[in-house]
């Protein structure tokens, strides 16, 4: 995808000046879509903030740039954009790129996980900009990560993600991917759990899960981890509360295995059917 043959990012150059850095049409543009995990800015992967620090533009939606740290904004040109503006705003960041600018495309947790990075690269492709500029994807810790670390160890086995957000995605879509999910005992792990237009949602998805796994399966709410107003909570299925959640929550529903364990959620991996663990 990028031209010129590299197959990836160079640790220590992701955005540096390189050879072959000019075209006859003037200096050649990079697009580098960036996750800025998950609001900390001590969660803020090295390679991001360089990445960043390079950059002589940054996009991305209001949020997501408020959580760039400002000495990494200064002297910079920003292209902040609302919530719906995704399509604009990428267009915008890509004919930027075209024109030869280097071009932060800024997402919270990863970018590629429920965010920019997919979008840019369908648009790059559809755009038929891929051999007019560079193209890299920086990752970053996701909710998922940060929220299932504030919980204890809830992730330790087999896991699957869904988004509850029916905004590009079938309702009908969602409900058998978490009865799927449910059905093979993974762990689950909710992305949008609740808006104001979808404040249902969760509550199906727990009944859905009360179909399929004990009442005192654990179920793990974190809302706005490492941001300020952190809340972390922990109840067995039965007293789960989606009240509790809201657009900024990462819910997690354990499996089978999933239990309490130090007064932290913990799916063990089954090293104590093969070990002794006590002391
Ligand atoms: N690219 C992001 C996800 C964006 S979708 C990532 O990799 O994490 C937005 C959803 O992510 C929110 O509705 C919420 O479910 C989750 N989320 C993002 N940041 C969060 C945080 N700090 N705490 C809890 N959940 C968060």
């Amino acid at each position: 995808m990028r031209s010129g043959g590299d197959t990836g990012l160079e640790r220590g150059q992701a955005c540096g000046p390189q050879d072959g850095d000019e075209t006859r049409h003037g200096r050649r543009g990079r697009l580098t879509v960036i996750g800025l995990g998950p609001g900390d800015a001590a969660l803020l992967a090295p390679l991001a903030a360089e990445a960043l620090g390079t950059a002589g533009m940054v996009a991305g939606y209001a949020t997501y740039i408020d959580l760039v740290p400002p000495e990494l904004l200064a002297g910079k040109e920003v292209m902040a954009t609302g919530m719906t503006g995704e399509v604009a705003r990428c267009r915008a960041a890509l004919e930027a790129a075209a024109a030869g600018k280097r071009v932060a495309l800024v997402s919270s947790g990863d970018a590629g996980v429920y965010g920019m990075a997919g979008l840019a690269l369908e648009m790059l492709d559809a755009m038929g900009l891929a051999d007019r500029m560079d193209f890299d994807v920086v990752p970053g810790i996701p909710a998922v990560c940060a929220a299932a670390a504030l919980l204890g160890a809830p992730l330790t086995h087999d896991f699957a993600v869904v988004s509850l957000s029916d905004l590009l995605t079938p309702l009908e879509v969602i409900r058998r991917r978490l009865d799927a999910a449910l059905a093979a005992d993974f762990v689950l792990a909710l992305y949008n759990p609740r808006s104001r237009r979808r404040s249902g949602y969760l509550e199906e998805a727990l009944a859905l899960a009360g179909r399929h796994r004990d009442p005192q399966t654990p179920v793990g709410m974190v809302k706005n981890a490492f941001r300020p107003g952190q809340e972390i909570r922990v109840s067995p299925l039965a007293g789960a509360d989606p009240a509790f959640a809201d657009m900024l929550t990462l819910v997690v529903i354990g499996n089978a295995a999933t239990r309490l364990a130090a007064g932290r959620m913990l799916t063990p991996r089954g090293y104590a059917e093969k070990y002794t663990l006590e002391g």
